[in-house]
């Protein structure tokens, strides 16, 4: 199995569970490890800088962006978002599968940079379901459901451009179904061509020594 480990990027609607599903996948299984972005989005109740996002002024947004220390960066509903390069290139280089959890345009730059790159999006099993979850979260005004809910009718043509599509159902078993994915991407013969050419080296020594 080759060192490096894999990058996903986990998209879909807001109010799909991608928070939810993260956090239940990072509980279970040890060998993931999850990107957190920079925002200048305020924080939520609850929300820590540096947990959830690295919450930035526009002004120091902008600096890391001239600065190229962010992989991609996007703008959504009024706010930008973006990926930090160095934690995710530390992460991928000591093995561990790094997951970031951005929106369409972002997954689309990061895929376009990193062709190798698996995208899952997720969403409920229907858009009366989105909305009950968006209402149920509480976090946002009626107003701002509704900016999320006409960004999800576009986001839903995007969708076929994704590698998988993840229905989170029920929670635990939309967290093994992620799991799978991904380990099954971990066999995928373009990921094994150290192990590939080894075991042609060994083939080839076999045979010789016959
Ligand atoms: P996202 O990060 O995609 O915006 P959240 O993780 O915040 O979504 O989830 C939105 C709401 O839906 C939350 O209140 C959460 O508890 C709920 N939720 C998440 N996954 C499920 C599920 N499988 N079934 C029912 N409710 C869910
Ligand atoms: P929220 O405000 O609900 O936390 O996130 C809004 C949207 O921004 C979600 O779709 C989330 O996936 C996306 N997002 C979070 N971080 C990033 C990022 O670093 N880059 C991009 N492109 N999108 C992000």
């Amino acid at each position: 199995m080759e060192h490096q480990g894999i990058l996903v990027v986990v998209s879909g609607f807001s109010g799909a569970g991608k928070g939810t599903l993260m956090k239940a996948l990072l509980k279970k299984y040890d060998n993931y490890a999850l990107s957190i972005s920079a925002t200048t989005r305020k924080p939520r109740d609850g929300e820590m800088d540096g947990r959830e996002y690295f919450f930035k002024t526009v002004e120091e947004f902008e600096k890391l962006i001239d600065d190229d220390a962010l992989i991609e960066y996007a703008k959504y509903v009024d706010n930008y978002y973006g990926t930090p390069k160095e934690y995710v290139e530390n992460q991928l280089a000591a093995g561990k599968d790094v997951i970031l959890e951005i929106e369409i345009q972002g997954a689309l730059k990061v895929k376009a940079k990193r062709p190798d790159t698996v995208l899952i999006f997720v969403t409920p099993p229907s858009a009366e379901e989105l909305k009950k979850r968006l209402i149920g979260r509480g976090t946002e005004t009626m107003d701002v459901i509704k900016s999320r809910l006409r960004r999800a009718n576009e986001e839903a043509k995007g969708m076929n451009g994704y590698d998988y599509v993840l229905i989170n159902d029920d929670l635990d078993k939309c967290v093994d179904e992620l799991h799978s994915i991904i380990l099954g991407e971990h066999s995928a013969a373009v990921r094994n061509e150290t192990f590939i050419r080894k075991i042609t080296s060994e083939l080839k020594g076999i045979m010789k020594g016959e």
